[in-house]
């Protein structure tokens, strides 16, 4: 029951007035500071948030009070400062999903930051032959690096890989009939679904097979003369165990061949590299792929090539031809910044294991189990130097991820930091630790939160520590 303080009128009109709130000092001061419509926004927003709280307590017949002003202001300060600092902005990724896509795929090697950063700041040989003075193709700058890594005749770089497979599949079979097995239907992450790409660009999608198993019969009976395409999609990040079935790339390519049939493979995540030797099996590089005689092969840039968003397309020269003079190509092409990341990386490339060794995603990858563990000691004498006696800081052996789809069934061996209270959950630490500067994104197992070495830099330690030690100190801990 409301008693007669509670009155909703009474208590809604000791909420103050935007015009009052933007009078006081505090907030004046932030004016000065920050665009006006960013206060403006964060008093209007804190103060309807307070109606809505006493209307809610009012409703629920719980006592309702209206905070001081400067418990308003402090809420208005908040919310300013929080506006104020740019959306997209670094996080600490101690997730362990190398290839986390929400967290921005991969991150760029020294060289790739540098020429992104020459090529943001000044004019450049984008599409321009500084030798005859005339037009050129923002092309040169990474096919022959493609070629030549992976012993295609002709390569294409796009926007990313959807549009790689958008743009192949639209200018080999546009109206025309595209065979894929039922059992590489797949949809990925952020609702990349390949039966709809088929759709959207234009091929009629004619499945063969089961979802379990495919054979080569399937794929020859399913061939007619409306038949464009033979496609074989990288399963990503699913995998099929038991009563199963696939035909192999170099079988659907030779069946290609006797047919007159085109063959295309989407590898997804596109290694560059091998990383049997790390642990990691299964994953054919593009050059191996491509060895099996198939016509073009589509990947991405920023998955186990560990560059910047791109999608790549490699094959033969006439059809590579043909998807550059597709009107859809300026559609999907791939912009000068992305592009100069994507030349340094490759470059990195040519340049062997040293080279090889300064792409992060690379380097994560093939990092030895000793250099993580002397991470993760060092972080946890950091922080344990700094954290509440109630949290425990402990060290303990895990599996990590590669992620962006590449080796579902794979992992690597790590180390983590773990954190565990008896007093806060797990959910309110990783929470937590969200909220740090730089955000630290870790993963919750059981009872812990985990911080996962692997995918922490050596030059990101201090940061971490500095970043999570004065949470563990605080209110978290107390
Ligand atoms: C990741 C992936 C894609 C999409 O690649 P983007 O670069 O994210 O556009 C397409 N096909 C497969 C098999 C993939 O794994």
């Amino acid at each position: 029951m409301a008693t007669r303080e509670q009155h909703p009128g009474l208590l809604l009109r000791q909420i103050p007035a935007v015009d009052e709130v933007l009078q006081e000092p505090v907030v004046q001061r932030l004016l000065e500071a920050h665009p006006r419509w960013v206060v403006v926004e964060a008093v209007r927003e804190t103060l309807e948030e307070r109606r809505q709280h006493v209307l809610a307590l009012l409703r629920e017949g719980t006592e309702a009070s209206v905070p001081d002003l400067a418990t308003l202001i402090e809420q208005v300060r908040i919310k300013v400062l929080d506006r104020a600092r740019p959306s997209l902005r670094r996080v600490i990724n101690a997730t362990g999903v190398i290839l986390h896509t929400n967290l921005g795929r991969a991150p760029l090697s020294p060289e790739a930051q540098a020429r992104l950063q020459e090529v943001a700041q000044h004019y450049s040989t984008l599409e321009f032959e500084l030798r005859e003075g005339t037009r050129g193709s923002r092309q040169v700058h990474v096919e022959g690096l493609l070629t030549r890594l992976t012993g295609a005749e002709a390569a294409l770089a796009v926007n990313n890989n959807a549009a790689a497979v958008l743009l192949s599949i639209n200018t080999m079979a546009e109206g025309r009939e595209v065979v894929v097995s039922r059992g590489e239907l797949i949809e990925i992450g952020g609702s990349f679904r390949i039966p709809d790409v088929m759709r959207k660009g234009g091929g009629i999608l004619r499945e063969v097979g089961t979802t379990n198993r495919t054979h080569l019969k399937d794929y020859e009976a399913a061939i007619g003369d409306g038949t464009a395409l033979l496609l074989k999609v990288h399963p990503s990040n699913f995998q099929m165990v038991g009563f199963t079935s696939e035909v192999s790339l170099t079988d659907l390519v030779g069946l290609g061949r006797r047919r007159g049939v085109p063959v295309m493979m989407d590898a997804g995540s596109g290694a560059l590299t091998d990383f049997t030797p790390f642990g990691l099996k299964g994953e054919p590089t593009v050059q191996e792929t491509l060895r099996s005689g198939v016509d073009l092969v589509t990947f991405s840039g920023d998955k186990l090539l560990g560059g910047p968003q791109a999608g790549l397309v490699v094959g033969g020269k006439v059809l590579i031809e043909r998807l550059r003079k597709n009107a859809l190509a300026r559609a999907v092409r791939i912009d000068k910044l992305s592009l100069a990341a994507l030349e340094a990386t490759l470059r990195g490339y040519l340049e062997g294991e040293k080279g090889v060794g300064t792409i992060p995603a690379v380097a994560m990858i093939t990092c030895s189990l000793a250099e993580i563990r002397q991470r993760a000691e060092r972080v946890q004498a950091g922080l344990q130097e700094q954290a509440h006696s109630s949290i425990q800081v402990g060290i303990e052996e895990h599996r990590s991820e590669v992620g962006g789809g590449a080796l579902p069934a794979e992992s690597l061996a790590t180390y983590c930091v773990t954190l565990h209270s008896p007093r806060v959950s797990p959910h309110r630490l990783e929470a937590a630790l969200r909220g740090a500067d730089p955000a630290v994104v870790g993963r919750i197992k059981g009872e812990k939160v985990l911080l996962d070495l692997r995918t922490v830099r050596e030059e990101e330690v201090t940061l971490l520590i500095e970043a999570v030690g004065p949470i563990l100190a605080s209110e978290i801990g107390s």
